[in-house]
């Protein structure tokens, strides 16, 4: 199983880096099959030993340059970071990061050789209008992406779900995992309100290969917990 920790604009240097002893200590019991992934704030990028992958939220796909606010491959390179996270509906909808610029993004880090969680996931009323609304939606966001390419993880997030503290049921994850695996062979996380009270019954589910946490990845305890249900 997967497991990712999305901090978003949570945690400082110092609490991630406190996070990251603690965490550090208790995957020293992990199953060696199990992958661990956190996604700190660029603040927080650093250096980190220990049995997890540091991945970057976002990065702008250039080298260095002249793009304010954004760090580059330069930036990464420091930490000898190597893994992003692209298409997180956040960013699509409040940094207005549409297809072209995600698939733009997304073939950079690709020709970089980073590992990639890319993220896709509809809106409710999507989401209400049926399944084959839902699969053409999710279908459209894999425009421009090379899902051949063999560092790529994809993240079903449904936005809906994301810190609403209500999840999809087991039936919408299980077929929407079947209909996306039909349509790819890689690995497929699932995210939205995922926590400790649900974790074993997602992680069940047929076409789960991990989780995407927001929320209750925050705490430490709690997203370790998650980590040996
Ligand atoms: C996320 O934003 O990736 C996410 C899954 O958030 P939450 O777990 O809070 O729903």
């Amino acid at each position: 199983m997967i497991y990712a920790a999305n901090f978003k604009t949570n945690h400082t240097r110092t609490t991630t880096r406190a996070y990251i002893e603690a965490l550090s200590e208790k995957l020293v019991k992990k199953k060696v099959e199990d992958r661990v992934f956190v996604f700190p704030p660029l603040t927080a990028l650093d250096r980190f030993e220990g049995d997890f992958t540091i991945g970057t939220q976002n990065a702008y796909p250039t080298q260095n340059g002249a793009y304010t606010g954004e760090i580059g491959l330069e930036q990464l390179n420091e930490f000898d970071i190597t893994t992003i996270l692209i298409g997180h509906s956040e960013r699509r909808e409040h940094m207005h990061e549409d297809q072209q610029t995600v698939a733009k993004k997304y073939h950079f880090f690709m020709e970089q050789g980073f590992e990639i969680i890319y993220c896709i996931g509809e809106p409710l009323e999507v989401r209400e209008s049926g399944d084959d609304a839902v699969a053409k939606y999710l279908l459209a966001q894999f425009k421009g992406i090379d899902l051949s390419y063999e560092k790529v993880i994809v993240a079903y997030e449904p936005i809906w779900a994301i810190g609403t503290g209500r999840s999809a049921t087991v039936e919408e994850i299980a077929s929407t995992h079947a209909m996306l695996k039909s349509n790819m062979d890689r690995p497929l996380l699932y995210g939205g309100s995922v926590k400790p009270a649900n974790i074993k019954e997602i992680t069940a589910i047929d076409g789960v290969d991990g989780v995407l946490v927001g929320s209750a990845s925050l705490d430490v305890e709690s997203f370790s917990q998650m980590i040996f249900c």
